[in-house]
């Protein structure tokens, strides 16, 4: 084992810190990289204070961030993907059984062995669970280090591993191409990434936001059109033409509205979480045979093929780059929404932490 630097939360209520950590030393198929940038994803708000008790009791000291890039330091004496000084990312999993069907299948995201950046047990005995990104260091089975396109900037580059597939991979599954008209709900983290996707597979892309104000943005991220979705009269011209549509809020929200808007067998996704169960008009399916559906990150393939294709057509998330040391100011601004679109902390600062 050795010792890395890190930032952990020892409580539901204390904010992250500096602290020190351990990490095993590099199996004969582990890489061992130096974490140059994190992203911050509203997950690790979560988890760091325990909001999802109920589902997944959170084990202090936590230490978040599961949207790492960074460069390899260290091979074990098996790894073939990787060599030295490779560029490259980890995302939300680190490890699967690699047997079940669903790991057969290219679909690490639904194994039900699977292990999380942070917070699973570590099957290495390292610690009680997994640390994630936050982090100088970390060490991952090769099988889940994905290869980042060396032209694309590193510090937007790392909310892809998160946010980026999560949209991504729906996009991919219900067909999103030319000729299709897509909508994306909500313009934050994810939704941001939902409309670059949208536009770089040529489909004609239209925002729903709540907030006017958001239209010049949405339309430079690459809308073709910007509905404020508390018009009505908006909102009713569209009916019965959308492909699909990308739901990204994780607030309480109307999603009737949003199927009525689907043209017949069109599909809409939820990405975004709302705590509470949504109330949902057997109707609006029935009529046009729509569907209703969840998406949870994507394989380790695919989060590959997803960063070739931003690698392809230059996508990177759009960040605001912060010192760990402002972590915690980082996670209140995004508790407002208060981001533009997602922060990346800089890993350099945590040297002087
Ligand atoms: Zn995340
Ligand atoms: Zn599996």
């Amino acid at each position: 084992m050795f010792k890395a630097k890190a930032y952990s939360a020892s409580s539901a209520t204390s904010p992250l810190a500096s602290t020190t950590i351990s990490r095993r030393d590099p199996t004969d198929r582990d890489v061992q990289i130096e974490i140059l940038f994190c992203g911050i994803c509203h997950s690790d708000l979560h988890y760091a204070r325990d909001e999802w008790h109920d589902v997944m009791p959170t084990v202090y000291p936590c230490v978040p961030g599961h949207e790492i890039v960074g460069r390899v330091t260290k091979v074990g004496s098996a790894v073939t993907k990787f060599k030295l000084n490779d560029v490259v990312g980890v995302g939300c999993l680190v490890d699967s059984d690699g047997t079940c069907p669903q790991c057969k299948a290219g679909f690490e995201n639904f194994c039900p062995k699977q292990v999380l950046t942070y917070g699973s047990p570590d099957r290495h005995k390292t610690a009680a669970v997994t640390y994630g990104g936050y982090s100088d260091s970390v060490v991952v089975d090769e099988r889940f280090v994905l290869r980042i396109p060396t032209k694309l900037n590193l510090a937007g580059a790392a909310p892809l591993l998160c946010a980026g597939i999560t949209t991504y991979s729906p996009m991919r599954h219900w067909g999103v191409a030319k000729g299709k008209k897509v909508g994306v709900v909500g313009l934050g983290g994810l939704g941001h990434m939902g409309v670059k996707f949208a536009h770089a597979f040529g489909a004609h892309t239209v925002v729903f936001t709540t907030s006017p104000k958001k239209k010049e943005d949405a339309l430079r991220l690459g809308a073709d059109e910007v509905v404020v979705s508390r018009h009505a009269d908006e909102m009713n011209k569209h009916a019965g033409s959308f492909d699909f549509i990308l739901d990204c809020v994780a607030a309480e929200h109307d999603i009737n509205a949003y199927i009525n808007l689907l043209a017949r067998d069109g599909n809409i996704t939820l990405v975004g979480a709302p705590e509470k169960p949504l109330s949902v008009s057997a109707f609006g399916l029935i009529f046009g045979r729509r569907s209703l559906s969840g998406s949870p990150i994507g394989g380790i393939a695919e989060t590959q093929e997803m960063l070739d294709f931003c690698g392809q057509h230059n996508i990177t998330a759009d960040v605001e780059v912060i010192p760990i040391q402002m972590v915690n100011e980082a996670y209140e601004r995004m508790v407002k929404s208060d981001a533009k679109y997602r922060f990346s902390i800089d890993m350099a600062s945590l040297k002087s932490a």
